[in-house]
């Protein structure tokens, strides 16, 4: 075994040497993950993405003492994203980068399976918050159903409110939130969104739409924000991140560097 990895590293070697001139380097490209290991940096340890946190869940809670006043025929409810709007998977992105890898389903559901994800600043306070005020909460996630034990577990242990089978609502066939969304409005008066992701609030970021899209997106709905939709920072992935890649899920890094570079602005 070990004379075979001798051999396979000694033509690796050969190739890289062989291609010294070519346009394509034969190091591996590290643009991406070490952007995630920058922007994970920033979801740990500054002090401002904890107040950014904070200052969504402190609208958050001003926008419900606001609905709780007004009547309504249906009960109302919250409906929250989960991941970067409420739980912490920047260990994962760290775990991933360290090792110059990005996200894929398998570790992911490795991580969710173990049911450790932190809560964000605010996030525990606002929901009990809800709950006190006879306000449901309902968990829209694009997790997928195998992920559901690890789930509840991570919500149980922090003692979220709702954390059970009907209010913990994952994906089942399509990425987009609106029928779920739906589904919840048709027996509750949806008062709030939360989301890190703008496809948490409204469908017109659904289908992959360019990052021209989303921003004039952004500008129709701006009235929203702070209002109906809350929104917490996320610079690790999402929406913007596919946009940036052109919506294609199969870049090679090298290619991923390509459409980083390609996005950015200087001067
Ligand atoms: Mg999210």
């Amino acid at each position: 075994m070990k004379r075979l990895y001798f051999i396979a590293c000694t033509l690796l070697l050969m190739a890289c040497a062989g291609t010294k001139k070519a346009a394509t380097p034969c190091i591996q490209s590290n643009l991406v993950p070490d952007g995630k290991l920058w922007s994970s940096l920033f979801q740990q340890k500054a002090a401002e993405y904890k107040a950014l946190c904070i200052q969504a869940y402190n609208i958050a809670t001003l926008r419900l003492e606001e609905a709780v006043k007004q009547s309504s025929a249906k009960p109302k409810a919250v409906v929250t994203d989960i991941d970067e709007t409420f739980l912490d998977n920047s260990p994962y992105a760290v775990n991933r980068a360290l090792r110059a890898l990005d996200y894929d389903p398998i570790s992911w559901q490795e991580w969710t399976a173990k049911g450790i994800a932190d809560t964000l600043t605010g996030a525990l306070s606002f929901f009990n918050y809800a709950a006190a005020k006879n306000v449901e909460v309902f968990y829209i996630t694009n997790r997928k159903e195998k992920e559901r034990q690890g789930t509840l577990q991570n919500l149980l242990y922090y003692h979220f409110p709702f954390a059970d089978e009907q209010h913990l609502i994952l994906r089942k066939d399509s990425s987009s939130k609106e029928i779920r969304r739906q589904q919840v409005a048709a027996t509750h008066d949806i008062i709030l969104l939360l989301g890190d992701n703008l496809a948490d609030f409204s469908s017109l970021f659904d289908n992959r739409k360019t990052t021209e899209q989303r921003a004039a997106n952004v500008q129709q709905l701006a009235a929203e924000f702070g209002k109906k939709f809350i929104v917490l920072p996320n610079a690790n992935y999402g929406g913007w991140e596919e946009a940036v890649y052109g919506n294609n899920v199969n870049l090679n890094p090298a290619q991923k560097d390509s459409a980083i570079k390609n996005n950015l602005k200087g001067y």
